[in-house]
């Protein structure tokens, strides 16, 4: 019997091929589950064992067939891809609850005063929060844009420890500039210039030297990247406003000369594409493009405020797209044009960005808007990207974005053993009417039952392998009130830019 195709009610198919070639004793066998298994472009639904070695998927194996060591009892469990989380920020995993009703500007200085001069343990326990609340809703690699302020060396260890300590896989993209944040200017808020007592105290925000940023990257990349084989390092030029040309094409040749990808945030605002046009007299795509290294190394979070030749470039360069549905609504950034971009072959990936705008982690909740929000905003009907397209960009799309190590997003011979599985007795699944529609519109993450990363049980029944987990919830409770007694100026500084907006408003 052959595997069934899900282009609707989808029937569970058993899979009549052992696969796995190599002949030597497997590590793990997820024995007798039902697999949803992109394969040629399309999602299959089997029964079947799931051979895990060496952390990388090792084959399929024939339901009951697969011999291991440890065997996870895979009955009535749905197994899919682990999904990529593929732009957030661990600073901000202690925030949530916080910059409500913000606009970009009011939530970024906001965030300064929360985030600027962190020590190693709230670096570490705040990315450990977010890893678990990742992996719990099935998230099990992450792009972490890091940190808030330029990046140091001396920040990527205590990130790349904390990760690699509760056992999530993440590509680290260090987060630089060497230009002042004009966009978040308070004389460009609304298009006002609103007065505001400018006594920062320290600014956070003080550009760095081409060369310091080129030195963090190159140091940070030969000690940090390949930690643990779960840790990635990447440039992540804060902002192409933000940064020099020079700068830019400096950090892309590092990524180059490494085989890295870059990240950075793209045209999350309209301001942004308005400085771009007044500098360069182009849109910011076709300025990175003029420099020439607009590529597929690059993922770009956000890009809301891109015109249709923006999009034909994107997908012709094939650099991905990673979509924050959440985080653009909650902070009105706008809708990005993404059943446009999807249409004409952009990748396009699925993020959360940082915890003060969405205020959740969850990849689930995050393909549910993405399919949400083009129905919403005069998309027509016909033109509607479905539950494949929202799937695929969080397992296939965030896989491209995601820059080195296996293959992930696939369950397949050679890519990463990252998994989840589901309950098929969980709200969301039972009865299993359709598996794509439901992981997409139903599921929030309280169905994950079993997570492997690198085909190690992380995640199991509520209760986490690492015994950083509960330390970790306890700590980030203490931590929070430190923060509140530092960078008061920052504090006074954000409260009045709020102030000053609101009156500016008339509210
Ligand atoms: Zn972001």
């Amino acid at each position: 019997m052959g595997a069934s195709r899900l282009t609707g009610r989808a029937g569970f198919a058993h899979h009549d091929r052992m696969n796995d070639p190599s002949g030597t004793s497997a590590d793990t066998v997820i024995r007798r589950c039902a697999a949803l298994i992109p394969r040629d472009g399309a999602l299959v639904l089997e029964d079947c064992d799931i051979v895990v070695r060496g952390g990388l998927i090792a084959g399929i194996a024939a339901p009951g067939e697969g011999e291991a060591a440890r065997i996870v009892e895979g009955g009535n469990r749905l197994a899919a891809p682990g999904l990529v989380n593929a732009h957030t920020h661990s600073p901000l995993n202690v925030l949530r609850g916080t910059a409500d009703g913000m606009d970009h500007v009011g939530f970024m200085w906001t965030n300064q005063a929360d985030t600027a001069g962190r020590g190693e343990e709230e670096i570490a326990i705040s990315a450990t929060l977010g890893a678990l609340d990742m992996l719990r809703s099935g998230v099990t690699a992450a792009i972490d844009h890091y940190p808030e302020q330029n990046c140091a060396a001396a920040d990527v260890g205590p990130l790349a420890r904390a990760y690699a300590g509760i056992g999530m896989r993440a590509a680290i993209a260090l987060r630089v500039f060497d230009m002042e944040y004009d966009d978040i200017d308070p004389a460009y808020v609304d298009g006002v210039d609103i007065s505001v007592d400018r006594d920062l105290g320290d600014n956070p925000l003080e550009p760095l030297a081409a060369d310091e940023i080129a030195a963090v990257c190159e140091e940070a990349v030969d000690r940090w990247h390949g930690h643990g084989e779960l840790i990635s390092i990447m440039p992540g030029p804060s902002n192409p406003v933000r940064c020099s040309d020079a700068m830019l094409v400096r950090c892309h040749e590092i990524a180059a000369a490494r085989d890295l990808g870059i990240h950075t945030h793209l045209l999350e605002t309209r301001i942004q594409r308005t400085l771009a046009r007044e500098r360069f007299g182009r849109t910011m795509v076709a300025q990175l493009d003029a420099l020439g290294i607009l590529d597929r190394r690059w993922s770009m979070a956000h890009t809301v405020w891109v015109d249709d030749d923006d999009i034909a470039l994107l997908a012709d360069r094939e650099s991905v797209v990673v979509h924050n549905p959440h985080s653009n609504s909650k902070i009105g950034a706008g809708v990005a044009p993404v059943a446009r971009m999807l249409a004409k072959g952009v990748p396009v990936a699925l993020g959360t960005d940082g915890a003060s705008t969405n205020d959740t982690l969850s990849i689930h909740e995050a393909m549910s808007l993405a399919l949400l929000l083009p129905r919403i905003s005069g998309v027509p009907r016909a033109d509607w990207p479905g539950p494949a397209a929202a799937f695929d960009m969080a397992t296939r799309g965030g896989a491209a974005a995601f820059p080195s190590g296996p293959r992930l997003g696939a369950i397949e011979a050679g890519a990463a053993a990252d998994l989840v599985l589901y309950d098929l007795d969980a709200p969301s699944l039972a009865p299993l009417n359709d598996p794509l529609q439901q992981l997409v519109f139903a599921e929030r993450g309280r169905g994950v039952r079993t997570v492997l990363v690198a085909g190690e049980v992380v995640y199991e029944d509520g209760r986490f392998a690492s015994a950083d987990a509960d330390a970790a919830i306890r700590t980030a409770r203490e931590m929070r009130e430190s923060q509140k007694d530092r960078n008061r100026a920052l504090y006074r500084f954000a409260e009045a830019l709020e102030a000053a907006q609101e009156g500016a408003a008339g509210r």
